[in-house]
């Protein structure tokens, strides 16, 4: 018999209640005991769900308060310094102090443990903190207790751990500069002592995730893996190393030869590795097909999963495993709570507990082909697969018409930056240091709650307008007494910087409840491309020549570029991401053109999801580097030459993308850099970068105000580094998060500071 498995689902709960739970006890408005008690409903809701869908063997340990990899370093006793106890054992106090760090107490608080993206996906975890002397100690034991708790319900249970390589490479080396592959040997007793006591907990099969052997692996890791299954072999457990998120290429050989019970392979990401995987896999093993997509929204196609299945079957009868590609912690929780999605979309889509089905199903298809319920499942999916095909809901025959007519000299500026930003200086009229700021200005209660009443209709539409343009007059007449050189209006009408373009854009949809986690209690509903995409009219035309009209100073209009679209949402399988950003650049390139001809001269695109697009393997840079760089010069290559394009990007990595960075060639560039200290220019100045760059004077994260003496020091560095001539004078990013009093007082010492450096010109 093959078997139908789970690599996670999602802990949030179908009406995010693990959410509003923690949240409500960081409040102190819900006790330790009540927070308990939802995890407890939670896991057993979740686990039968999973079991009810069909699944045999239930994942456990892919619940975590906060973060599954934190869960990890309190298991083994990686507690940095600041956070440990006096007085013995970590306690759930412990775990969200390295969560959200303490502000004051005793000993002056402690800041958090740092939060990075989890591979590709827009999930973060909390990146351990490894020291030199790193000592390793079981130290929490959520894991066994949820076995314990999902045995008395009855279930067959298979624990999931982090392995320990990936473990390590997650992490980062504290105070002095070491290999932590050292700490390897270290660390696997930790992993000998947990598989101990799981089997004497009844426990047959343990999943450990190794998603890194989707890596480029440097030579040490690589022989590192061979080394540590080497030593885990003599413990007890059946071993299955799940891999996810790619393909193993070159790390194959080592992932099917390793001394374990299984290998779980993801075929939605890398279809290809399958017949390979097949012919190097020992007769002994388990192999795992990840054929349900773990990563997104859409209906599997059955037909085509069971294909591979079938085959798989007749090779590897009982030793065929099926599963979602990956944990689905990366989809929504269940389809059946969108009741506002018309029945044609809605029979399109599938979130976490409907893929369960389609894997439970997989399985009944390879044992059963003639089952009723299979037969009648697999008609359904080719008619979904069908209608899909032919919807001209999806296909739109005049956006692949216009998307077939782009020409090279559509994502070409008409000159060189160096004869544009001539002729831009000229009508612009901006003094030597311009400053200006990232977009959003303070989204107060009051701004939410008009949004908020407009959507529901308690609110009407000229008292919504006129709430919103009187925060634009606000905004305006706070920056004009500031003295800011290039204005914003500030996107108060804006709820989020994708969403809000969705919202206008045809080909999107948008569901209730698709929330999905994206780190500790915050979660993001992103909208769903399901059809070819286009502008049916103006976006924000009117919002921001209401802002022009109220000052003689630039009005910078404010738009998101087509690959943060794209990654902030959930995309269609079946055209390539490059057809949907193209699709989305022309939309936004029609923007940019109506704002210019209403009379904006200056027109930023936010890409601030450019870098985390790049793919896993660096082989895969370049492709996705030239159709992400094109997509946006396809949205700001239809400008006259004096109409200035600038784009923001915040993060702090630019060393490996520069020359696509450069070749984006928008005039401006707003990136963040207060926290890196300038350092982050590095990568500019080697590349000899050649537009204008605001490299942020301030971080927006803080409530902290700078001064004006901190801000000039740090456009000092800059100046080492950037011609003085070519540089901006702005925050890091947005300011949507803070409040008034603070802005002001910051974007007050900035202004003062430009003013201050003009003088030394
Ligand atoms: N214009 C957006 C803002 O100011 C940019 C946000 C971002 O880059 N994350 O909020
Ligand atoms: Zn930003």
């Amino acid at each position: 018999m093959a078997l139908a498995h789970n690599l996670g689902f999602p802990r949030i709960g179908r009406n995010r209640e693990l959410k509003k739970a923690m949240e409500a006890f960081w409040k102190g408005e819900l006790d330790e005991a009540g927070l308990q008690a939802v995890g407890r409903e939670l896991r057993a809701a979740h686990w039968q769900m999973q079991k009810d869908a069909g699944i045999e063997l239930l994942p456990v340990g892919d619940f975590a308060w906060y973060d599954q990899v934190l869960t990890h370093s309190l298991t083994f006793g990686v507690i940095p310094e600041r956070f440990r106890p006096h007085d013995g054992q970590p306690t759930l106090d412990t775990l969200f102090a390295m969560a959200r760090g303490v502000s004051s107490g005793c000993c002056g608080g402690a800041h958090a443990q740092e939060m990075t993206k989890w591979f590709d996906t827009n999930y973060h975890y909390l990146v351990p903190e490894l020291s030199v002397d790193q000592q390793f100690e079981l130290s929490w034991e959520q894991l066994f207790d949820e076995v314990e708790e999902a045995k008395a319900l009855g279930h067959a249970v298979k624990p999931v751990v982090i392995g320990p390589l990936t473990y390590l490479w997650l992490g980062k080396t504290k105070g002095a500069d070491f290999d932590k592959l050292d700490l390897l040997d270290r660390l696997l007793p930790l992993y000998g002592q947990i598989f101990q006591r799981l089997a004497a907990q009844g426990v047959e099969w343990v999943q450990i995730d190794e998603p890194i052997l989707v890596l480029d692996l440097p030579l040490g890791w690589k022989s590192a893996f061979e080394r540590a299954y080497n030593l885990l072999q003599k413990e007890p457990l059946k071993k299955l190393v799940a891999t996810y998120f790619g393909g193993l290429e070159d790390n194959l050989g080592l992932a099917a030869g390793l001394p374990v019970d299984g290998l779980h392979i993801d075929l939605v990401r890398a279809p290809e590795q399958y017949p390979t995987i097949l012919d190097r896999l020992p007769a002994y093993k388990v192999l795992s097909l990840g054929l349900v997509n773990g990563r997104n929204v859409w209906r599997c196609d059955l037909e085509r999963a069971l294909a591979v299945a079938r085959h798989a079957h007749e090779r590897l009868g009982a030793r065929l495993w099926i599963a979602p590609s990956c944990s689905l912690l990366h989809s929504p929780v269940d389809l059946t709570s969108e009741d506002k999605l018309d029945a044609e979309l809605k029979g399109w889509l599938a979130f976490a507990l409907q893929k369960c089905q389609e894997v439970a199903l997989l399985v009944r298809a390879v044992e059963q082909p003639d089952a009723d319920d299979v037969v009648l499942a697999l008609a359904e999916s080719r008619s979904v697969q069908d209608s899909r095909a032919a919807s001209p809901r999806i296909h739109k025959p005049a956006v692949q018409a216009r998307l077939a007519a782009i020409k090279p000299a559509d994502s070409q500026r008409h000159s060189v930056f160096a004869e544009r930003i001539v002729k831009q200086r000229a009508c612009l009229h901006l003094p030597e240091f311009p400053t200006t700021t990232i977009g959003s200005f303070p989204q107060t209660p009051a701004i939410r709650l008009a949004r908020q009443s407009f959507k529901q209709g308690k609110l009407n539409e000229a008292a919504y307008i006129e709430a919103m343009q009187s925060e634009i007059r606000h905004a305006v007449e706070v920056q004009e007494r500031l003295g800011l050189d290039v204005l914003v209006h500030g996107e108060a009408e804006r709820n989020d910087m994708v969403e809000y373009f969705a919202e206008q854009i045809d080909g999107y949809a948008f569901t209730r409840f698709g929330w999905v986690q994206s780190y500790g209690s915050r979660c993001v509903k992103p909208a769903i491309i399901y059809g070819d995409l286009s502008r049916p009219k103006p976006m924000t035309v009117d919002w921001i020549t209401y802002a022009q009209s109220l000052t003689d100073k630039v009005m910078k209009g404010m738009l998101t570029g087509p690959v943060t679209m794209l990654m902030w949402s959930f995309p269609r399988e079946d055209v390539s991401r490059e057809v949907q950003a193209r699709q989305l650049a022309l939309a936004i390139r029609d923007e940019v053109l109506d704002l210019e001809a209403a009379g904006i001269r200056i027109v930023q695109i936010d890409e601030a999801a450019f870098r985390e697009g790049l793919p896993l393997r660096q082989a895969h840079w370049a492709h996705y580097l030239r159709w992400a760089t094109e997509a946006f010069r396809l949205t700001a290559s239809s400008v006259r030459d004096e109409t200035q394009i600038h784009t923001h990007m915040c993060y702090s990595e630019f060393n490996d993308v520069i020359e696509a960075i450069a070749a984006m060639d928008a005039d401006v560039i707003t990136i963040e850099t207060s926290r890196s200290d300038m350092e982050l220019l590095e990568a500019f100045e080697k590349f000899a970068y050649p537009n204008e760059i605001g490299p942020g004077v301030y971080d927006i994260h803080s409530p902290r105000v700078p001064t004006q003496e901190e801000i000039v020091q740090l456009i000092r560095k800059a100046e080492l580094r950037i011609p003085p001539e070519r540089l901006w004078i702005n925050p890091d990013c947005g300011l949507k998060t803070r409040g008034w009093p603070e802005t002001e007082a910051a974007l007050a010492n900035m202004v003062a500071a430009a003013r201050e450096l003009r003088k030394e010109l």
